[in-house]
């Protein structure tokens, strides 16, 4: 189950962010990074927006985060949200990758409950189509321990 309906439209990749699609349908979190001056940024463009260089490549990263900040939605901005209870757009503010900072949804945090700052951790979740997309989930004491990478 999913934590919004599954007739959401799926995203279609472009040409600068398919790897990170294609990463998520390997349960892995990739953001792009600048060789030249050491510096992840998000969402993928062809040329690092802060020194233009094209020597980029992507890194995995550990898919810890915090709240960045947070919205509740009550209104049905997509047909399929009709009827839907309200629903969370997050902003989390990934713990290894600069200031990079994704748009998602965490999935087990009820609107009042949630606040800046609150830990959370990547989860991949099935859209219609079976595409899997990034959500978050609350970060407990055992998956921040067990989520260490290098
Ligand atoms: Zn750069």
């Amino acid at each position: 189950m999913s934590y919004l309906p599954e007739n959401m439209p799926s995203p279609r990749p472009t040409l600068d962010d398919a790897p990170y699609w294609q990463a998520c349908q390997e349960r892995r979190l990739v953001i792009r990074y600048c060789e030249q001056c050491a510096h992840f940024f998000h969402p993928p463009l062809p040329n690092c927006p802060r020194c233009s260089s094209t020597q980029l490549t992507w890194k995995q990263v550990s898919g810890r985060g915090t709240i960045y900040t947070y919205t509740v939605g009550h209104y049905a901005v997509h047909p399929s949200l009709k009827g839907h209870p309200p629903y969370n757009v997050c902003v989390v503010l990934l713990d290894d990758a600069d200031d990079v900072r994704l748009v998602t949804n965490v999935v087990d945090v009820a609107p009042e409950a949630l606040e800046i700052g609150l830990p959370v951790q990547v989860c991949f979740e099935p859209s219609g189509d079976g595409t899997l997309i990034p959500r978050f989930r609350r970060r407990g004491l055992d998956t921040s321990a067990r989520g260490e990478r290098s």
